[in-house]
């Protein structure tokens, strides 16, 4: 049975003040549309862990420092519909822009430090938008769990600090990426690859997870990083706005022996690629 798609705030709150009254577990998936294998697997999630589970979609125009990345944002509301029909979702909260920014809207959610840099660097704004969206649209699903891609790993960590700053009375549950046969994690933006640059896009996973390996055995970080963002560079991605070893939790230097991640985001024919794997320094 399809899941009733929700506009109004009244209509969600008729819903879970119910859900809450008799005690069921709300899970929530954030997404913005063009749902495909990657966000239906945080669904699945949410759906064997919570009595309850409402997915979002909104393209949040704020978390967009592109004004022509949003023109383009697929946006395919009646096929996401169709996919979250066999999954058992209990409702679809599609709040329309101005719900979330009214006129007069005037408060942002800032996280500092974790977002300085990698895509902080790359995209100004993006982590205020996200974090301000974020923060909407749990105070109007009010769940108990939220679920994010692992997929989108300094996202997840902004995520998580926002919450415990903020003591925000939500349990955040990561999904591990959902990849692709060839390794491309899958995402919204890889359908407007050529068909060339998406057989060449399986090299982004390929050279982090050979560097992660080689790192991983006790090779000098630095010269491997380097070999592959020029492994990169030379197989026509470009630019390669980062492809950096970090802490796993704070994105600061990684230490010895310390859960480490390895991120990159590239660009390949107009389209930006993002990805990361576990790489953790020998102790
Ligand atoms: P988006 O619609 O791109 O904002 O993504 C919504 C959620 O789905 C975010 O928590 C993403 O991290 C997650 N997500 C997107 N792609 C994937 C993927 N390939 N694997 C796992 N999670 C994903």
């Amino acid at each position: 049975m399809s899941a009733p798609i929700i506009r109004q705030p009244g209509e969600l709150h008729a819903l879970t003040d119910a859900w809450l009254a008799a005690g069921q577990v709300i899970g929530v998936v954030p997404t913005m549309g063009a749902l495909h294998d990657g966000h239906l697997g945080l669904v699945r999630m949410a759906r064997e862990s919570c009595d309850r589970v409402i997915v979002t979609i909104f393209v949040n125009p704020r978390q967009f420092n592109n004004p022509e990345d949003l023109a383009r944002y697929p946006r395919t509301e009646q096929a996401d519909a169709a996919l979250l029909a066999p999954l058992g979702v209990d409702a679809v909260f599609v709040p329309d822009g101005a719900l979330i920014y009214p006129p007069g809207h005037a408060t942002s959610v800032s996280v500092t430090r974790i977002t300085d840099e990698l895509e902080g660097a790359h995209r100004p704004g993006h982590f205020d938008g996200m974090a301000t969206v974020v923060t909407l649209l749990l105070n109007l699903t009010r769940p108990h769990r939220a679920y994010f891609g692992e997929k989108d790993w300094q996202q997840l960590q902004v995520v998580r600090q926002m919450v415990r700053d903020l003591h925000m009375p939500v349990e955040i549950v990561a999904c591990p990426t959902t990849r692709a046969p060839d390794g491309l994690a899958l995402s919204s933006r890889n359908q407007r690859l050529t068909a060339a640059d998406r057989e060449r896009a399986a090299l982004l996973p390929r050279t982090l997870f050979d560097a992660a390996r080689r790192i991983e055995a006790g090779e000098d970080a630095a010269p491997v990083l380097a070999q592959a963002r020029a492994a990169l560079a030379g197989a026509g991605f470009g630019p390669v706005d980062y492809l950096e070893l970090r802490d796993a939790r704070t994105l600061a230097q990684p230490q010895p022996g310390q859960p480490a991640r390895l991120l990159a985001a590239a660009w390949l024919g107009g389209v930006r690629l993002i990805d990361n794997i576990a790489a953790t320094l020998p102790g």
